[in-house]
């Protein structure tokens, strides 16, 4: 075994004791997990801010503004999201919750990939694309209602008060669900671990939560294949894919 596959190995084991000596363990994944599944994160070189500029897709003043990039952007990651499924990351977490040894995952995805993995306590920060919402009359629907009428060449109306309607995700000048917001605070008070994977945590209030649970005396475990801006208040930092660090701290878990 190299040095650095056995250091890798190593840290997985510590990793593992962490979340064994806690009785309530959480995470919180970000867009690096999905990348696996064929979705590009943000952030990256290859990521979604490479090709697009949020200002012009991904506030509310450019849904209300410019609807036609807006819904190019859209079109783009809901056909991305047709074709994806979950990754060994994904399924990892599933099982960790399955078996006992995770209370909840707090995700900042709107893909929908844990729940089609099989996790069940799952709490989206940031919406999801399974639904349309209209702005307006908070009117929600499936996400259908977009789909369709972006294949048919018009704009998504809402169908109660004919107001333009979005995908049910949060835009930046948006507020995250405040319900959401305060169960996964909630849960990160009251974590002993805080499993953080996929995320750059460059973006609040998702990125405050490490603090809150650190605070709280958690031991927090960052896997992500970048360094991050709360490397420093991390327990063990594990630096690579998602996808191939997952699977073996699950098993380590269930001989712990
Ligand atoms: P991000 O793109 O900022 O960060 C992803 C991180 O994952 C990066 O540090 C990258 O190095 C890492 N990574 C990539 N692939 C990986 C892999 N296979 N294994 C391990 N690490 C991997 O994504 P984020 O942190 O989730 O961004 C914050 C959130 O902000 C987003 O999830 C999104 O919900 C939200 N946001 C929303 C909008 C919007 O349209 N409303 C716009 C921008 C951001």
């Amino acid at each position: 075994m190299r040095s650095d596959d056995s250091r890798l190995h190593h840290t997985i084991a510590q990793a593992a004791s962490a979340l064994a000596a806690s009785p309530f363990s959480i995470a919180l994944t970000g867009a690096g997990l999905s990348t696996e599944s064929g979705l590009p994160d943000f952030r990256s070189p290859g990521g979604l801010w490479g090709e697009y500029d949020p200002m012009e897709v991904a506030t509310l003043s450019a849904f209300r503004r410019t609807p036609e990039k807006f819904y190019d952007f859209y079109r783009q990651r809901l056909a991305r999201l047709a074709a994806a499924a979950p990754n060994a990351g994904h399924q990892a977490l599933a099982q960790l919750e399955a078996s006992g040894r995770l209370g909840a995952i707090i995700t900042q995805n709107v893909d929908g990939l844990h729940q089609a993995a099989g996790s069940r306590q799952v709490i989206e920060l940031h919406g999801n694309l399974r639904e349309a919402a209209c702005p307006q009359c908070q009117w929600t629907g499936p996400i259908r209602l977009i789909t369709e009428a972006l294949e048919a060449g018009t704009l998504p109306a809402c169908p109660k008060c004919g107001a333009r309607v979005k995908p049910n995700v949060v835009l930046f000048e948006e507020l995250l669900p405040q319900e959401a917001y305060q169960q996964a605070e909630g849960a990160c008070r009251r974590a002993g671990a805080l499993l953080v994977v996929g995320s750059s945590l460059q973006v609040t209030p998702a990125a405050w939560l490490p603090q809150v649970a650190h605070q709280h005396g958690a031991r927090v475990i960052i896997v992500n294949d970048e360094p991050t801006p709360l490397d420093h208040i991390a327990h063990i930092v594990l630096r690579g894919r998602a996808g191939a660090i997952l699977p073996p701290l699950v098993a380590a878990l269930r001989d712990a």
